[in-house]
Formats: C-alpha cells, structure tokens, sequence
C-alpha cells in the first residue's frame, strides 16, 4: 500500500515506526531476530527506515525495508536524502527501491555535515527536499507512483527564520506531489495543532502524522533535541532533571509521559502517529497496550 491510501477513511488512526540502520553486524542481527519480531506485534500500519549521511549504512536502510516487507509482510519505506548524490545517483538508488518492491518514501533533503550549519547541495544534485520531491514524480511511471511523505516542523525547521517562512517551503514539497507530512519529533501538543492549523490555513491539505520519540535517557533526549531544535516544556524538563544518571527512571517518565501525549493527540483528532523507537522495543509494549486505539 502506498502512503496516502492508510489516510483515505481510517477506520482507526494509523501506527507507525522509524528504525535506523545500526553500523553493525550484530545490529543487524538484532533487528531481524529480536527488534522486528517485537514490533510486528502491534500491527504496525508500516515501518520506515532512515537515510544515514554518507557511507556504509546508506545500503542497508534497502535491506532492512525488504526485510520488513519481505520476511514480517509489514509494508515499508525508504528514506532518501540529498546529500552527497548527483540526479543519476539518485535515479539509481530510486530503482533499487522500486526493483526490491518498495512503494514508499520519505523523501529529504538531509542535514549539512557536522560541523557546519549550510547545507550546499551537491554537484548535479538537489538543494532543497522539494526539488528531490519533484524529480521523483517527474520520473517515476505514472501508473505506479511512490508513496511520498515530507518532513514538517511544528517548531519549525532550525534554519528558517520563521515558522511562516517554513511553511511557505513545506507548501512546496507537498505542492511538488508529497502526499503526507510527518513531523519532527515534539513534547507539547500545542506545537502539533498550532502547526496543524497554520499549514491548513496555508492551504496545505495532506494529513499531518505525529512523530513522537518515547524518551529512553534524559541525557540523550538533551542531546537530540539541541540538534533538532525542539523544546522540553519545564515540567517534563524538571522530571528528567531528577534522572539525568537513571536511565530506567527515565524511561518510565518518558513511557508516561508518551502515553500522554499520544492518546491526546489521537482523542483530538491527528490522523496517525510516527513512533522514533530509537531500535528499542521494550518501552514500545507498555505505550502500545496504553493508547486509545
Ligand atoms: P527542506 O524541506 O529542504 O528544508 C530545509 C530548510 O530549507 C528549511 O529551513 C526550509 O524552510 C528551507 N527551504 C526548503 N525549501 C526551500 C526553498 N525552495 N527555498 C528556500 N528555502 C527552503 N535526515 C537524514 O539524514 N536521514 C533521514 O533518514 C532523515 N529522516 C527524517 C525523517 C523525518 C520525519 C524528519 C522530520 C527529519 C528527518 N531527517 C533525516 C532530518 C532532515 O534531513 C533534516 O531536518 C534536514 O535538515 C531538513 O530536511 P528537509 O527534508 O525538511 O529539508
């Protein structure tokens, strides 16, 4: 199934997870024999599988999205950046996924490197997610079009200078033939309908999914969202505080906290959510059996 036809009458929201390709071989074990096995017990809609910068995991997000679809007949995508590839470099990893039978994307423009807070975009390639999101729909067969998901940033993206300036661009990927958005992840729910109700009046119509990323440490979490420049409200700030070297305490504030913000979402009415497991399943047992679906 491709990606729009999970939000065309719902009869429940739609679940979903992000795995990222580990560096290892025993990671890679671990996903097949213990991680997926886990997952596939809550019946997840699909499970993607993200885009490393550069180098050796960037095969392996392929592998493990056939895997998903193959071998635990889960449906999947592939994420796909910018970075470092010419327009031939992307056509050709476009008919891996399409030759391996994978019928989702979510196509991005990827971050600068470390270090560096401009992105330049490469020799013969694209500078912005909305030109990768226009090459595919102007290459691909147009009576087997890919599923394509953009990413949207409730607290906006951390180079715009406004959200209004983030949501013109967000207006060209799914102008470009992005069917669905799913967010960066966020801790207050007021940044999702807020988001939700400027896109909407932006004229921008795709359904907006909810990515949510259960919080495992609270070091980490500190660590992940000053990169992606989302905010912990001063209550869930303060808790964490008391469990900066307890990682089993922090999690159990994050499973609740989660559970939280989720069934909220789902009860006023966003249409699906996007789980980061951060290729964890322990946490996602007790959030899963929580939520209102
Ligand atoms: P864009 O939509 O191109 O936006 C980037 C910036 O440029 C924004 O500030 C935007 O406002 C501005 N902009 C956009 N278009 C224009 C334009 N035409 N003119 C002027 N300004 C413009 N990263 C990975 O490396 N691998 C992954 O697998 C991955 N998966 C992700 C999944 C999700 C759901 C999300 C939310 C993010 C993911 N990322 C991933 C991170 C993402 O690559 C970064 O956030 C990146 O910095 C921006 O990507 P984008 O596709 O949103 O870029």
């Amino acid at each position: 199934m491709r990606f729009p036809e999970y939000f065309q009458n719902p009869i429940k929201p739609v679940i979903s997870f992000e795995l990222f390709p580990p560096k290892t071989d025993v990671g890679m074990r671990t996903i097949r024999q213990r991680l997926l096995p886990n997952l596939a017990k809550y019946n997840p809609s699909y499970i993607t599988v993200t885009y490393g910068a550069m180098g050796s995991t960037q095969n392996k997000t392929l592998e493990i999205a056939s895997l998903v679809k193959r071998e635990f007949k889960i449906e999947s995508a592939c994420h796909l950046t910018c970075v470092g590839s010419s327009r031939s470099d992307i056509d050709k990893t476009l008919s891996q996924i399409r030759n391996a039978g994978i019928t989702n994307i979510v196509a991005l423009r990827g971050d600068p490197p470390q270090g560096s807070d401009t992105f330049v975009p490469p020799k013969d390639g694209f500078a912005y997610a909305n030109e990768l999101v226009s090459h595919i729909r102007e290459t691909e067969p147009k009576d087997a079009p890919f599923g394509l998901a953009v990413a949207g940033y409730p607290e906006k993206h951390i180079e715009a200078s406004t959200l209004d300036f983030d949501i013109q661009n967000l207006k060209r990927k799914v102008d470009a033939g992005g069917d669905i958005i799913i967010t960066q992840l966020f801790y207050d729910n007021k940044d999702y309908f807020n988001f939700v109700d400027k896109i909407q009046a932006a004229g921008i119509q795709a359904p907006v999914v909810a990515g949510l990323m259960p919080i495992l440490s609270a070091n980490q979490i500190q660590r992940i969202t000053s990169m992606c420049g989302s905010a912990i409200p001063p209550d869930l700030e303060a808790k964490l505080k008391t469990a900066i070297d307890d990682d089993d305490k922090a999690m159990i504030i994050g499973i609740d906290q989660c559970i939280a913000q989720a069934t909220e979402l789902l009860q006023k009415g966003a249409p699906g959510i996007h789980f980061y497991v951060l290729n964890k399943h322990t946490h996602m047992a007790e959030i899963m059996s929580a939520l209102p679906i």
